[in-house]
């Protein structure tokens, strides 16, 4: 049986300071990426032991909205230099097999956002006519497929979220929240989809996804068991998901450690 984990990274498997929560103990930290000489996230050690465990049992397959780069950094959810096969980043547009992008998959996808106009140069005009606001810091975009801006989470008008989110959908773009990041992610860019496509590829016959924000939940609800992290945005938002959909019983960084726990017992489930 070809069993296929794929998870996304942050506040999922990996922490940074600022999400992992109060209840982590310095020591039992493990460094998982580097950024500008200085550590950005960390996993337990029993989380990245198991993990590098898992990785010889299934296939892992990282599901992220990082870009190549900054996916590139999270170098401690693999044991030396063996790097997961596939991974999917830019939350879906990209795929990456053997470190390289799969050209004819984000062929694929940009045909996809052309046809529905949801390209960065049409909402970059939306996003000057409604974020002019000093809560917003700076506009990113990710390597030409979406756009996020860093906001200051104080200042930032919560009770205006539903608006925006109603605003952009009707022009076809997702919105998620995510820390200091407020993502605009066109529809056709699922990481459901990039899954399927892997998960094909790999001849999988059982899928467990584990995730925490709004851009998790398609790929939860294409798997065949779904684990959501307690603490995400996901289920803030009170979304009502499918019975193959679990919550942690934990937050924070433990919540990722409590993933792995599950995901090892649904091996020895189907073994
Ligand atoms: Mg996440």
């Amino acid at each position: 049986m070809t069993f296929l984990f794929a998870s996304d990274l942050d506040q999922t498997l990996i922490y940074s300071k600022r999400s992992m929560g109060k209840q982590a103990v310095e020591s039992d930290l493990r460094e998982v990426e580097r950024y500008e000489g200085n550590p950005q996230s960390f996993m337990t050690a029993t989380g990245q032991r198991m993990l590098h465990e898992l990785a010889e049992e299934l296939c892992f397959l990282p599901v992220t909205t990082r870009t190549q780069s900054q996916y590139e950094r999270v170098t401690g959810i693999y044991k030396g230099d063996a790097a997961p096969k596939f991974a999917v980043i830019s939350n879906g547009a990209v795929i990456l097999e053997d470190g390289e992008p799969i050209k004819e998959w984000s062929d694929h996808i940009r045909k996809q956002c052309v046809s529905k106009k949801t390209i960065v140069e049409e909402l970059m005009p939306k996003i000057d006519q409604h974020f002019s606001e000093e809560w917003v810091l700076r506009v990113r975009e990710a390597d030409g497929w979406f756009v996020y801006l860093i906001i200051d989470r104080e200042k930032f008008p919560s009770e205006k979220l539903a608006f925006y989110t109603k605003t952009f959908r009707e022009i076809g773009w997702s919105m998620s929240l995510q820390g200091r990041k407020l993502y605009f992610m066109p529809e056709s860019i699922t990481k459901a989809g990039a899954m399927e496509y892997v998960k094909e590829r790999i001849g999988a016959d059982y899928v467990v996804a584990a995730g925490d924000s709004l851009l998790d939940l398609d790929l939860l609800e294409s798997a065949d068991l779904g684990l959501l992290a307690a603490h995400g945005e996901a289920v803030r938002s009170r979304i009502p998901v499918s019975a193959h959909i679990e919550t942690t019983e934990k937050r924070g960084i433990e919540a990722g450690e409590e993933i792995l726990f599950r995901v090892q017992q649904e091996i020895l489930q189907h073994k």
